[in-house]
């Protein structure tokens, strides 16, 4: 029996199950960026790029925050500059989290296994979309991607 949690209306949850029904209904885009990372749009000169805000403070010596939303799940990452516009490093950053995203109090997912759920989801479709078809694996693009060579 693994440890047991206590939640506000003192009803015990299995933390083990919990954690289960979590990944089990979260969104693939959150279950992706958990277990592969996130798609932070880069800061690049010229026009800011898709999900890049940002935004002069003279009110603060012309520091400047900088909102980069990812463009997968919609977490947000917040940043302010010094008053050179320069992110100090390392950078402290703020996050807003979309709905949907944290685990309820008491439960813990891991990084691998949201990988996992999302291959598992993936493999399930591929085998869906490909019933009575021999397996084959999509690329982006019509072309041929050769297979890099792993060492190890
Ligand atoms: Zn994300």
């Amino acid at each position: 029996m693994s440890a047991r949690f206590i939640v506000a209306d003192d009803t015990p949850i299995d933390p083990d199950k919990a954690r289960q029904d979590w990944l089990f209904q979260a969104k693939d885009s959150i279950l992706a960026c958990r277990g592969q990372g996130h798609n932070w749009p880069k800061i690049t000169p010229g026009k800011p790029r898709k999900g890049i805000r940002v935004r002069y403070m003279p009110e603060r010596n012309g520091q400047v925050e900088i909102v980069a939303t990812c463009l997968d799940c919609g977490k947000k990452r917040r940043v302010i500059t010094g008053t050179d516009g320069i992110i100090p490093l390392p950078a402290k950053y703020y996050y807003e989290d979309p709905e949907g995203f944290k685990t309820p109090k008491g439960v813990r997912v891991t990084r691998r296994e949201c990988f996992r759920e999302s291959n598992r989801r993936w493999v399930e479709d591929v085998k869906a979309r490909f019933e009575g078809v021999p397996p084959t694996y999509e690329t982006a693009s019509n072309e041929d991607i050769p297979l890099a060579k792993f060492s190890g």
